[in-house]
């Protein structure tokens, strides 16, 4: 038997707006329903991060909400940026995406420093990109999620963005990029959560997972006529 796959979920409290918890359901149900042991631990404000994480993942939150958990955050980011060094994975949505990256500036001015684990910088501006959005990847499918947000990223020469957004949504509505990528740390502005319309994605996630910890795991396929049907569904409703 493999030994369980470790789950963290960041500030669930805070960081945690248009179901991005739904993340961390859908990987620990792909791993229950192929009988594969899995753990989840909650990491909030001061607690200690477990020395074996396998996936980290964080969710978006309002700006006051990145400002609040903030410091506890910055006080991480030796041991992030060490992990997404050593490979391990970490999916960040949203405010958590900024977060990662080396700050953000709200719309009024307020900075948030961030961790540097993707080499990318966020502005607030004052109107919001809010609607569906998808991104085409080359390997892993189309990703299909929600995204409401002020700020925009603009991508540094160390971070190759997820896929191709669809027009004037994304990074920056100007660019057309999505999210970001290095190593095994993905960050994206879709929401919804993103996990439950891009099955090939979350198993993407959890082999890279396995991969790291060099446990030769077959995942067996499952059945995706729900989710692949709720992408659909997204796609065709622009907001
Ligand atoms: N507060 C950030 C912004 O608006 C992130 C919002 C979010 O996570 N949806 O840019």
């Amino acid at each position: 038997m493999t030994r369980e796959l470790v789950l963290v979920h960041l500030y669930p409290r805070e960081m945690n707006i248009y179901g991005d918890t739904g993340n961390v359901l859908v990987l620990r149900k792909r791993l229950q329903w192929r009988g594969l042991p899995v753990r989840v631990e909650a990491v909030s404000v001061g607690d200690r991060l477990p020395d074996d994480a396998d996936i980290l993942l964080g969710g978006g939150g309002q700006d006051a909400a990145q400002g609040e958990i903030g410091a506890d955050f910055v006080s991480r980011g030796e041991q992030l940026r060490a992990l997404a060094d050593d490979g391990v994975v970490m999916l960040a949505i949203c405010g958590s995406f900024q977060m990662l990256g080396h700050e953000f500036v709200t719309h009024d001015g307020v900075r948030i420093a961030g961790v540097g684990v993707l080499d990318v910088v966020t502005r607030g501006q004052e109107q919001r990109l809010i609607g569906n959005n998808h991104v085409d990847t080359p390997d892993w499918g189309r990703l299909v999620g929600y995204e409401n947000h002020s700020g925009l990223t603009t991508l540094g020469a160390a971070a190759v963005p997820l896929g191709r957004s669809q027009h004037g949504r994304g990074n920056n509505g100007t660019d057309g990029t999505e999210g970001a990528v290095r190593d095994n740390v993905f960050g994206t502005y879709l929401h919804g959560p993103v996990l439950a319309k891009s099955p090939r994605f979350a198993d993407e996630l959890l082999r890279r997972a396995y991969a790291r910890r060099g446990d030769a795991v077959e995942l067996e396929p499952l059945d995706d006529t729900l989710p692949e049907q709720a992408a659909r569904v997204a796609v065709g409703r622009p907001r």
